[in-house]
């Protein structure tokens, strides 16, 4: 702990940690030493971590990295921090990610953008979004792992651009209390790790079922670790062809055929699949994130959270909430608040939300279809690129940032598990990642087929 406390004092200018915890970090670290000594050591004992800034912290500053939660530290501890904290972890601190976890580039954040470990000369990237500040941490040695969340891409994508492992698990296997919601049928947090095994350890201590979430599922929680066993043979490996994007890097296309051959070599049959609607997923997705976003935003209204806008000579009610939310919420935000509301108002609603959830339905069935006949995972390009400048995409078109999710979002549309692994580099040097998807419930073949692609 000291030595990670160490390196994170060293490390400002990833701008990964936006909130240090040496205290906490340090008395954690010595009841994990007691419960070495007393021969009581679970799984995580004594393992420094960081927390993405979405998890509410008891105490601790936990902002969403936005400036309408200024000053909001909370009364209660997330249920999947809460579990971190008894597997026997160490709070390092805070981390840095897009406001309200809602971006690819880290660039939306009140506290600035985090910082990619990985450079191009002197080039400055970006660790992707919206769990960037993890990604960087986690590449960085700044930590031994860090917790993510997992909208559209959010654990997987930085992941990828990093050259670390995240994965996100089947909806419903961790709990989403006390987590900073922003579209509540699609968000789900999971770990951010070097390896595979670090992942499978430390999803078994994130998971299980809790009263406080509805939507959690009251599911056995396996020993992941003890999946790891590196044999999959017999298994059946769907490459969906509609992910054959045109313009698609040629890098990206033989990583991907590289890694079918390696789970090929090691007794897997390869074959390939269709999911005829992957091409809707991203208006599906950028219709119904920013329609729940709407709703879960609605309560920052200056009176119950954080921050409130200094008030005039006769402003009332309704100037408090336009004046808060002005200046609490940043571009992207009020973007996303905007689309929201206009997709739900009542003369649109059945021409985009209605639709959109059909679309949904319709992109579901076409993986449950592929799982039906016989397909045991789907192997894809995690991103459609390498990590980009910082700079490059957040003052283009916000269409051309939402183009990166676009071998994500079917999976959190879908609630299916989906698993980011380091696959090797570009021409230029920088870490490409490949996308393994799972049945639902199955992270533990996941984990272990992605073992196999380490
Ligand atoms: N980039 C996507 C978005 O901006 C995904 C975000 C996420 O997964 N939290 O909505």
């Amino acid at each position: 702990t000291e030595a990670f406390l160490a390196e994170i004092e060293g490390a400002d200018a990833l701008n990964a940690f936006v909130h240090k915890t040496p205290e906490i970090a340090l008395e954690q670290a010595k009841a994990a030493d007691a419960r070495i000594a007393a021969g009581d050591a679970p799984a995580l004992c004594g393992m420094p971590l960081g927390i993405k800034d979405l998890f509410c912290t008891r105490g601790v500053a936990s902002q969403a990295a936005s400036k309408i939660l200024d000053g909001f530290r909370p009364e209660y501890e997330s249920t999947v921090s809460q579990n971190l904290w008894d597997a026997g972890a160490v709070m390092l601190g805070k981390l840095n990610m897009d406001e309200f976890a809602m971006g690819s580039s880290n660039e939306t954040s009140t506290y600035g953008n985090a910082v990619n470990p990985w450079k191009v000369d002197d080039r400055q990237l970006t660790p992707g979004g919206s769990s960037g500040g993890s990604a960087s941490a986690v590449a960085a040695d700044l930590c031994m792992a860090a917790t993510g969340t997992d909208t559209g891409g959010s654990i997987r994508q930085p992941a990828a651009f990093t050259g670390i492992v995240g994965i996100k698990p089947t909806y419903g296997r961790c709990s989403r209390w006390g987590i900073v919601a922003f579209a509540s049928s699609l968000d789900q947090a999971g770990p951010m790790t070097r390896t595979v095994r670090d992942a499978a350890i430390m999803l078994g201590a994130m998971s299980g079922h809790d009263p406080k979430d509805s939507t959690s599922v009251d599911i056995p929680v396996p020993d992941f670790e003890a999946m790891l066993t590196g044999d999959i043979r017999g298994k059946t490996i769907g490459i969906p062809k509609e992910y054959r994007m045109e313009g698609m890097p040629a890098e990206i296309e033989k990583l991907w055929s590289d890694g079918a051959e390696m789970l090929r070599d090691a007794g897997a049959e390869i074959v390939e699949i269709s999911l005829p609607h992957t091409k809707y997923a991203l208006p599906a997705y950028y219709v119904i994130a920013p329609a729940e976003a709407s709703s879960n935003l609605a309560r920052y209204d200056g009176v119950r959270y954080g921050r409130r806008a200094r008030l005039g000579q006769g402003d009332g009610i309704v100037e408090m909430y336009e004046k808060t939310r002005a200046e609490g919420f940043g571009k992207e935000v009020q973007r996303r608040v905007m689309i929201g509301t206009y997709v739900l108002s009542a003369g649109f609603y059945d021409a985009y939300y209605n639709r959109a959830r059909k679309v949904r339905a319709l992109i579901k069935r076409d993986f449950d279809e592929v799982f039906a006949g016989g397909v045991d995972a789907i192997l894809t390009p995690a991103t459609p690129s390498a990590a980009f400048g910082l700079g490059e995409m957040a003052d283009a078109d916000p269409v051309a940032m939402y183009l990166n999710d676009v071998f994500t979002v079917t999976v959190n549309l879908a609630g299916l598990p989906g698993i980011s692994v380091p696959a090797g580099l570009d021409a230029q040097g920088l870490p490409l990642g490949l996308q393994l998807i799972g049945q639902p419930w199955g992270e533990g073949d996941l984990l272990n087929t992605a073992h196999v692609l380490e």
